[in-house]
């Protein structure tokens, strides 16, 4: 197995995306530190599943957007585990709202999950590698809107730019320390975040028709590539965005 002996902390694991790249790098045989925001059913069936792998879960309550959190975590699951290897920034969420509309408590709560969580607990990441004298792997879930324009999110497509640019100066920054750093842009993926879409099958059929593989992305189709940035094998990849997306950027047009 690829991830053997090394342990993994993943952000806002509890379901979704961050679900699938729990369960998948466990399967790869690395130890998970499995962020949630409460330690509800859906942490612990994931628990359940990643011992079911024959790997270690400990399930971590903190809120990504707080600093002081963050650092907690990081400094718990230092505790709890021999080291860190590899940080996988995955919490993230969206508010919709025209731009004449969107309220500071909104925009707040985005820029905070999305971006200022994963800038902090980086850096506590960082740290903590630093301190132990081992390298380390940064792998961010931003999104194809680190790229593409996306009407009435005007946030969340300036955290995942600001996810990109802060992913490119760390790829040279962390360098030294032998951090890789690099981040996953999923297109439209089938999870929660996505339950409104998912729930008129008449808006999947056409967002379907844009997609040139003419599926949603599942969240298995993220979580291989991130098992494989997580690998030995991406040893020598840092500083760049891989787009998961079906072929969705380049083919879409909001309608
Ligand atoms: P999801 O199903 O809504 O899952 C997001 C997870 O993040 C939830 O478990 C949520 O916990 C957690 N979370 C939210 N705020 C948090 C916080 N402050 N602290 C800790 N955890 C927090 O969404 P997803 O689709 O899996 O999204 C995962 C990532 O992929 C996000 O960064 C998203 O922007 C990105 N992405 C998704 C898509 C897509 O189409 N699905 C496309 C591009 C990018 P609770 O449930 O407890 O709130």
């Amino acid at each position: 197995m690829q991830l053997n002996h090394q342990v993994a902390l993943i952000t806002g694991a509890g379901q979704g995306i961050g679900q699938a790249i729990a369960l998948k790098l466990a399967e790869q045989g690395a130890d998970i530190a499995l962020n949630v925001r409460s330690d509800d059913e859906r942490a612990q069936a994931v628990r359940v599943a990643i011992e079911a792998c024959g790997r270690r879960c400990e399930v971590l309550v903190a809120d990504v957007s707080s600093v002081v959190a963050v650092r907690a975590m990081v400094a718990q699951a230092a505790a709890a585990f021999p080291r860190i290897d590899i940080l996988v920034n995955n919490a993230g969420i969206e508010r919709r709202a025209g731009f004449l509309e969107v309220e500071e408590a909104d925009y707040d709560q985005v820029l905070n999950t999305n971006l200022k969580g994963p800038f902090f607990l980086t850096q506590a990441f960082a740290a903590h590698c630093r301190r132990a004298g081992h390298p380390g792997k940064v792998i961010n879930i931003s999104s194809v809107h680190e790229e593409l324009p996306f009407p009435n999110f005007s946030p969340y497509c300036m955290s995942k730019g600001g996810l990109k640019m802060l992913m490119r100066n760390l790829a040279i920054e962390l360098a030294p320390l032998g951090i890789t750093v690099n981040n996953v842009a999923p297109g439209a993926i089938r999870t929660p975040i996505n339950s409104k879409l998912l729930d008129d099958p008449a808006q999947v059929s056409r967002l379907e028709t844009q997609i040139p593989l003419r599926r949603l992305g599942l969240p298995s189709d993220v979580a291989g590539l991130v098992a494989f940035l997580a690998s030995d094998d991406a040893g020598y990849i840092t500083g760049t965005t891989y787009v998961v997306d079906g072929g969705l950027l380049w083919n879409y047009a909001e309608q």
